[in-house]
């Protein structure tokens, strides 16, 4: 299996089986963001106690960019500081504009392919703009819900 082969399968992996694609029982932060382009629409929900994020989930539909992402995001940030989880964010966004993420982004890198499609990016940074927003502490982010 090639590098390709295997990011796809890892891409296909979280859309066939996605991670914590489920409502928190207490969140603390939550925001919902929608991507035009596509239709993608995404709602997410935190729990952050003593600084870390203590649980994460999502829910929405979409291409399978955007679920994957979604599904591969909150598998990286579940028990990291929040300060982690926003680097992280800010590192993966900035990966697929063509910049060395310092950090390791994990099953997230399976979709540095995305990088070649300009339009398809916004899919794949959905996610990571929801948690941005549900961390920034605005209360605006939950329209969606
Ligand atoms: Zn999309």
């Amino acid at each position: 299996m090639n590098l390709e082969e295997l990011y796809r399968e890892t891409i296909l992996d979280h859309n066939q089986s996605p991670r914590n694609r489920r409502a928190l029982a207490h969140p603390t932060q939550a925001a919902g963001l929608l991507n035009p382009t596509c239709g993608d629409q995404i709602h997410l929900e935190l729990e952050v106690k003593d600084g870390i994020v203590q649980d994460v989930g999502f829910d929405g539909h979409g291409c399978s960019i955007s679920m994957a992402s979604a599904s591969m995001l909150t598998e990286a940030i579940k028990g990291k500081p929040v300060e982690d989880a926003l680097a992280l964010a800010r590192h993966f966004k900035a990966f697929l504009t063509g910049t060395p993420s310092p950090v390791p982004l994990g099953d997230l890198e399976a979709l540095r392919g995305v990088s070649q499609f300009p339009s398809r990016v916004k899919c794949a940074t959905l996610a990571h703009n929801a948690l941005e927003k549900a961390l920034s502490g605005s209360e605006e982010g939950d329209r969606l819900r």
